[in-house]
């Protein structure tokens, strides 16, 4: 089993699954390649899987034979189990003496409401472990050659969701455009254009370059680079879908520089299908 040898040679021991305990487990971004150790240690050990939408299936695939799996998910528009539902049901399977693994998208903690899943189960006194994972605003960055941070570029980076409960009501996109440092949205699609507008009068450029990365990691990754002014009408007219994160900043610049340097040496190592130019946006003056 390679994940236990390379845990017990890198750790000195396998992290053992105790029944009745719950692992609130990151699944990375898509790609199965970015899973942890201990994610693949859970998964070889669970007795249950309770996983989300966006779990690709490569990675439940590496669930022990005969666990049961669950499908615990949200899907946008569509009605989905409440998330009090969710975490009785955690607890439930756990007070049945079951090792329960409660696999996310990305990391746990990053726009997954893992907190609140953590919080129930201390509340209702099952022992719980988190395991985090690759987020997908970090690595959906990386895989598109678009560094989350450049020396002399940006000293900070903000990940932000385009669709909370509170969404433009109480964020404060105005300051976020303050900072002049990148933004990363998760689950910005749908609202891309009302929040480029906010940060556009929020005093952002319109010229900020600003890119949607579809499908990161995985092989039918796209990317689109644009504008503030126009990314939200050329990822409607590209009919970009979900799951996507948004980046808008300079670092955005890089990923030209970096396939333009590329194509001089032959040497292009980014993940995923095409690019996307982008460029057909009626609003660009
Ligand atoms: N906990 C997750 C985020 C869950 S919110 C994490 O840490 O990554 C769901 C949002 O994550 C999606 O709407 C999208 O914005 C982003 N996302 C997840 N997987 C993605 C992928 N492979 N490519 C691009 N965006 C992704």
């Amino acid at each position: 089993m390679p994940g236990r040898q390379a845990l017990a040679a890198l750790r000195g021991h396998y992290p053992e699954f105790v029944p009745g305990e719950v692992w609130l487990v990151g699944a990375g971004p898509g790609d199965p390649g970015l899973l942890t150790l201990d994610a693949l240690a859970g998964l070889l050990q669970a007795d249950v899987v309770v996983h989300d939408a966006l779990v690709d299936a490569r990675v439940l695939a590496l669930a022990r034979s005969g666990a049961q799996m669950q499908f615990a998910g949200k899907r946008g528009g569509k009605p989905s189990i409440a998330q009090e539902d969710i975490s009785a049901q955690l607890i439930a399977l756990a007070h049945g003496g079951l090792r329960v693994l409660r696999l996310k998208g990305g990391d746990p903690f990053v726009f997954g409401r893992g907190g609140e899943e953590i919080l129930a189960l201390a509340a209702a006194g099952v022992a719980f472990r988190v395991v985090p994972g690759v987020t997908a605003g970090l690595s959906g960055l990386a895989s598109a050659g678009i560094p989350a941070t450049m020396r002399g570029v940006n000293q900070a980076i903000i990940l932000a969701t385009g669709h909370g409960p509170e969404e433009e009501g109480t964020m404060d996109w105005s300051a976020l455009a303050r900072t002049r440092q990148p933004i990363v949205l998760y689950m910005g699609l749908r609202n891309l254009e009302n929040i480029a507008a906010a940060l556009l009068r929020g005093g952002l450029p319109a010229s900020t370059p600003a890119a949607v990365i579809a499908s990161a990691t995985l092989a039918k990754q796209q990317v689109l680079v644009s504008t503030l002014e126009c990314i939200g009408a050329e990822a409607l007219a590209a009919n970009f879908a979900a799951p996507a994160i948004v980046v808008i900043g300079d670092i955005v610049h890089v990923r030209q520089q970096l396939l333009d340097a590329s194509a001089q040496s032959a040497a292009i190592a980014l993940a995923g299908g095409d690019a996307l130019p982008g460029g057909s946006c009626a609003c660009e003056g």
